[in-house]
């Protein structure tokens, strides 16, 4: 499978803070239009894996590649070179994440909450940008809470809104971050209706999750994380399928 034909590639990435190796070769890829979840143990990589995609963290050996282009480097007189702020934060604008907090701009409302990416990044005229953050907030069910402010939605909402903002400058791919961690049990599945409708839509969705019958539902891929190392990746019926004595089958012993 060559990485061309996909949305995203991740070629040997590593990743390390000081002596820890948080990535260790980490090769993975995500075609269009489908939805790869990712689990494992606390502390296998998996914040750090989508972080370095979204380039929230700069890698130190490998490639990620977003419709074949290398992210956050560019090849110059024969080096390879960190890409510029400006550039940087046109790559990052092509991927949307969810974090488990919801990270709203508290002192914005939920329409502005919305429209400042866009308008202040990408240059969409405000007229516009607004008209598709409301019918952005009707798709995940807020068009009452349009005008307002986080600390007056429930956790579902904000989490709901934080989905609509990242959906506004229209990605190319969407990751989460273990999204629905924070909530009360009762506000989970709002969010991971909305999550199923955008991946039934056809959007292409990495999803770094503990829920596992979502994970088992939706996903087309599930990709197995232990050291910094993807261990195992197969379709749900395959990963599902370990064996109750191997590390997977182990893990997913212990995650319900
Ligand atoms: P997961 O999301 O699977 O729980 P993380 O990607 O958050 O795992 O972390 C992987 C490893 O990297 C852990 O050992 C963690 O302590 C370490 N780590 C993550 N971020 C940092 C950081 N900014 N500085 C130092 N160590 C980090
Ligand atoms: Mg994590």
């Amino acid at each position: 499978m060559t990485g061309d034909s996909m949305v995203l590639s991740a070629r040997r990435v590593r990743k390390q803070f000081g002596a820890l190796v948080a990535l260790d070769d980490v090769d993975l890829d995500v075609a269009e239009g489908s939805v790869v979840a990712i689990i494992g143990p606390s502390g296998s990589g998996k914040s750090t894996l989508a972080r370095c995609i979204h380039q929230l963290e700069r890698i130190d050996a490998g490639a990620i590649y977003l419709d074949g282009e290398l992210l956050g480097f560019e090849h110059k007189s024969g080096k390879l070179l960190p890409l510029r702020d400006r550039d940087l934060s046109r790559q990052r604008a092509q991927m949307g994440m969810v974090f488990q907090q919801f990270n709203l701009f508290s002192h914005y409302t939920i329409l502005e909450n919305l429209i400042e990416g866009p308008t202040r990044v990408l240059g969409v005229p405000r007229k516009e940008a607004e008209e598709k953050a409301r019918a952005l907030l009707a798709r995940v069910r807020l068009s009452d809470k349009v005008d307002a402010y986080p600390r007056h939605l429930s956790g579902g909402q904000q989490q709901r809104a934080a989905i609509a903002r990242a959906l506004a400058n229209e990605p190319r791919l969407m990751l989460f971050d273990e999204p629905t961690s924070a909530l009360d049990p009762e506000l989970v599945g709002e969010v991971l209706e909305v999550m199923q409708d955008l991946a039934a839509g056809g959007m292409t969705m990495v999803i770094v999750t503990h829920e596992m019958s979502f994970a088992r539902d939706v996903a087309d891929r599930i990709v197995f994380m232990e050291a910094g190392r993807i261990v195992k990746e197969g379709t749900p019926k395959e990963i599902f399928g370990a064996p109750p004595e191997s590390r997977l089958g182990r893990f997913l012993a212990t995650s319900g």
